[in-house]
């Protein structure tokens, strides 16, 4: 018979009654190294006060007003992101799916304005992630995800990830934009080349298009910067962010330059949860934390510490693992043996990671972590490896 819950998940047989920092607690009794942070989403870790705090005291006063209505939460972040961020302003919803929907409903949107209704489709990139609603899977372009669902969703072009020259090619006069992740997550933890995404910023000004940057994944301060894209020194003309931005409080926006903001007028798009005083007081809570005086300095000291661990890890079991690469505390490990496995291994140790694609074993640590939880993490990991290895070695033997 069926689970009460739907079966569209591969669940490790383990819950956490609670969390502390980079600590879980497992129903087991043990507890566990949490690097894979729910998915680079709880970006301060677990049990954080403030966070916790803003929600408790948000909820005992009012949770939902709707849209109907002013939400001065709502105008507060918003103004705090257009003032730290490329953004003119920001609307926010509920998830990264949505989020990337809204995006490309308003790049369509703005063309129509501008006069072109004819510019809808967006080029997008393989090995790309945008979400699982019907027109994201189309967006996303993975065989896997669109099998049995129908007739992809028209209107999105797929060219490989990091060549300029496949992306010029492939404009049309019924393009009207770009959309990449500044580091590939889901596919595999692969950086944009700086210099691929100063290419596009210029094949969008030079033909009318307007660029996208999925950041739900790289956003929010998990790069280094606030927005991964910051590194490039290039700026989109609109992104989405999700994941990390309610520090795990279901949330996400769209934050736009005027011209493409300015195509969401009232009554063409909207969403009932959006932006409400609760999931906003978790955002106004988490940007009090990573916008504070030197936090992304130690997010950057502490990505270098554990990034340089890592290579270490590479070279002492590179039967195992054969490269590090990704951005900030977005890190993935490139595996021999099945990613999968290697998680699974990970997790008897007592260390949380994510598996990726390109076999690549994701790292997403809160952004809160020190030194220490990285040497932890690396001692976890040298052991999940011996094991493996020795594992490996006993079937060769055999
Ligand atoms: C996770 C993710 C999404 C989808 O976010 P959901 O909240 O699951 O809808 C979209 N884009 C990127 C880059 C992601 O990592």
């Amino acid at each position: 018979m069926i689970s009460a819950l739907m079966p569209n998940y591969n669940r490790a047989n383990i819950a956490f009654t609670h969390g502390q920092g980079a600590w879980l607690f497992g129903d087991d009794g043990r507890q566990y190294l949490d690097f894979g942070a729910g998915i680079a989403t709880s970006s301060l870790g677990h049990g954080h006060k403030h966070l916790a705090t803003a929600i408790a005291e948000q909820a005992a006063k009012v949770i939902h007003v709707s849209n109907l209505y002013r939400v001065p939460q709502a105008e507060r972040l918003a103004a705090r992101y257009v003032a730290a961020s490329f953004a003119d302003s920001v609307f926010f919803c509920n998830s990264g799916a949505e989020a990337n929907e809204g995006l490309v409903k308003a790049i369509r949107k703005a063309q129509s304005d501008a006069g072109h209704p004819e510019r809808t489709r967006i080029i997008c990139f393989e090995g790309a992630f945008h979400g699982r609603t019907l027109a994201m899977i189309s967006a996303t372009g993975n065989a896997k995800y669109l099998a049995g669902f129908g007739k992809p969703v028209e209107g999105f072009d797929h060219v490989p990830f990091n060549n300029l020259n496949a992306v010029r090619a492939a404009i049309t006069a019924e393009t009207a934009g770009i959309l990449v992740e500044p580091v590939q997550g889901e596919g595999g933890v692969r950086p944009a080349d700086p210099d691929f995404l100063r290419g596009l910023r210029a094949a969008c000004d030079e033909f009318g298009l307007f660029l996208g940057f999925d950041e739900v994944q790289t956003g929010m301060g998990r790069s280094g910067r606030l927005f991964a894209h910051e590194w490039a020194g290039v700026e989109p003309d609109v992104l989405s962010s999700a994941k990390g931005i309610g520090g795990g409080f279901p949330m996400a926006a769209v934050l736009a330059k005027e011209q493409v903001a300015k195509a969401l007028v009232p009554g063409s798009h909207g969403t009932t949860y959006g932006g409400g005083p609760l999931a906003c007081a978790a955002g106004n809570a988490v940007l009090d934390v990573i916008l504070a005086d030197g936090f992304m300095d130690q997010v950057n000291d502490t990505a270098a510490y554990l990034r340089a661990g890592l290579e270490r890890l590479v070279a002492e079991h590179s039967g195992i693992f054969t490269e590090v690469r990704g951005l900030g505390l977005l890190l993935g490990l490139k595996c021999t043996v099945p990613n999968g496995d290697a998680q699974a291994a990970a997790l008897a140790e007592g260390l949380l990671t994510v598996a990726a694609g390109d076999n690549v074993l994701r790292l997403a640590p809160p952004l809160i972590i020190g030194r220490a939880e990285c040497d932890a993490a690396l001692e976890l990991l040298g052991n999940t490896a011996s094991k493996r290895a020795l594992a490996q070695a006993e079937t060769v033997a055999k």
